[in-house]
């Protein structure tokens, strides 16, 4: 008999969070969660899956468009904002519940608190200011938007948490940013319509990805009537009542409707009182794991966003799991964080597995590229201009394919599947001996013999 109330207390039912406290208890452990806002994380609340509905939606007013070249004779349209946040919200209470029964079938308590350490044993429940211990504990509460608070006006803005909830769709917005969130709701405002701008203090967008599907996109969201401004420092924000004032380094100001901040995410540390149970943060206030997620602390452990590994839902999913099977399951894994695909929601899509060309020339010297930039199919009717571009790098020592890029319709489920190919070390040979599926465009991706560069 344990002298602890539970045997694991979660501290976040995000991905992580719950997938670790599912996998435990499955495994016999007695296990609460504490969550202070909603069950699902930022993922299902407030991320991924509600951003994805806004895509979707974004999509249609080009798509009515383009239906024209095919015989199509739209009438007029219209949209309600309030309607998709309705079926928005609906669709989150949905998931959440189902978040919520899973979690009680698997015997998991859930605890509607925010919990606090007290010491490596015990925490305590901001709701009813109640104490618990646990002979384990897994720290997964998640990230939060980040705002440089040094920008006079920056407390102005929204950040992606209260774009999901706006009372009203903007005229005109400047978002903050050039990584996934800005790059991914500048294509959501465009899309309905919203006077867009994008004001990124580098160049060109998403950095960390592959320089010429950065140009690319960028090229495309201009060419879909978003401003894009790079090497853009955004000084100060004036609140005019009707309007904001952004004033931008050494460039002309702009006047819009609404200011949103899209500059990454911090660690969800703050006010955790994780020193008193002596577990220690890195620089950047991300709570630091060995392989097996586990703290300094012997009996703590944590995944997800606040260990800032890779801020991706299926990765603290991973962790979460992987946890669970090492500590109960007797099955030691430790996560590999190589190779990760990832999908820009951009518009266009990207999609990408592996190395970018900057990365695998720095780590292999020469390298091989394969490139191909065309238009789709259905812009051949469509009358739209705009370009897919997809990119192999390949070490020309072994043969084998070091990263795979695409830009364009569905790149992100091209990127599972290559995600697939790249791990289990598939070479150009295999791609070239890969029957092609034909009219698609992913059958570029076996049919491209000429290098580009070498
Ligand atoms: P990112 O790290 O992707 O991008 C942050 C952006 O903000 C960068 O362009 C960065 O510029 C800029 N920035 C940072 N600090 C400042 C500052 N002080 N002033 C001006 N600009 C600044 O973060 P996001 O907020 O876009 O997303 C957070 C995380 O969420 C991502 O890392 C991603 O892992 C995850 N996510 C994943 C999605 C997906 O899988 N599709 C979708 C959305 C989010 P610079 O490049 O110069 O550093």
């Amino acid at each position: 008999m344990t002298k602890y109330d539970y045997d694991l207390f979660v501290i976040g039912a995000g991905s992580g969070g719950v997938r670790a406290a599912r996998i435990a208890a499955g495994y016999g452990a007695k296990v609460a969660i504490a969550e202070e806002y909603r069950v699902g994380g930022t993922c299902v609340i407030r991320g991924c899956v509600p951003k994805k509905l806004f895509v979707y939606a974004s999509h249609f007013a080009e798509e009515f468009e383009q239906a024209k070249g095919f015989g199509w004779k739209v009438g007029k349209s219209k949209f309600d904002w309030h309607k998709l946040l309705a079926n928005k919200d609906a669709e989150i209470d949905r998931l959440n519940g189902i978040y919520i029964k899973n979690l009680k079938a698997a015997g998991v308590k859930i605890i509607e608190s925010r919990a606090e350490f007290e010491d490596a044993h015990t925490l305590r429940l901001i709701a009813d200011d109640s104490t618990v211990t646990a002979e384990r504990i897994l720290v997964a509460p998640g990230a939060a938007p980040y705002v440089p608070h040094n920008v006079p006006g920056a407390t102005y803005s929204i950040t992606s948490n209260e774009a999901f909830h706006l009372e009203k769709l903007p005229k005109s917005i400047a978002i903050i940013g050039g990584g996934y969130i800005a790059v991914e709701f500048a294509g959501i405002f465009n899309g309905l319509g919203v006077d867009t701008h994008l004001l990124y203090r580098g160049g060109p967008i998403l950095r960390g990805f592959d320089q010429d599907l950065r140009e690319g996109v960028q090229r495309e969201m201009i060419k879909k009537g978003i401003d894009v401004q790079t090497h853009a420092n955004v000084i100060g924000i004036v609140d005019h009542t009707t309007h904001f004032n952004v004033e931008i380094a050494d460039k002309p100001d702009i006047d819009v409707e609404l200011v949103m901040y899209a500059t990454g995410r911090v660690p969800n540390t703050d006010g955790l009182c994780l020193e008193k149970a002596g577990v220690i943060l890195d620089g950047a206030g991300a709570i630091m794991v060995d392989e097996y997620s586990k703290t300094n602390i012997d009996n703590i452990y944590a995944v997800g966003d606040v260990t800032n590994r890779a801020q991706l839902t299926p990765v603290a999913i991973r962790e979460g799991h992987a946890f669970a099977d090492t500590v109960y399951g007797g099955k030691p894994v430790a996560v590999d964080h190589a190779l990760i695909p990832t999908a820009v929601f951009s518009q266009p899509e990207m999609g990408t597995a592996g190395l970018t060309e900057e990365a695998a020339r720095k780590q292999y010297g020469k390298v091989d590229i394969y490139k191909s930039t065309f238009r789709p199919m259905k812009h051949t009717l469509s009358g739209s201009d705009e370009q897919m571009m997809m990119k192999l790098i390949v070490d020309p020592e072994s043969d084998k394919v070091l990263g795979c890029h695409i830009m364009g319709p569905d790149a992100g489920e091209m990127a599972q599947l290559l995600g697939i190919s790249l791990k289990m070390g598939a070479t150009k040979a295999d791609f070239d001996a890969t029957m092609a599926v034909h009219p698609t465009a992913s059958e570029e991706l076996v049919t491209m013999r000429t290098k580009s560069e070498g």
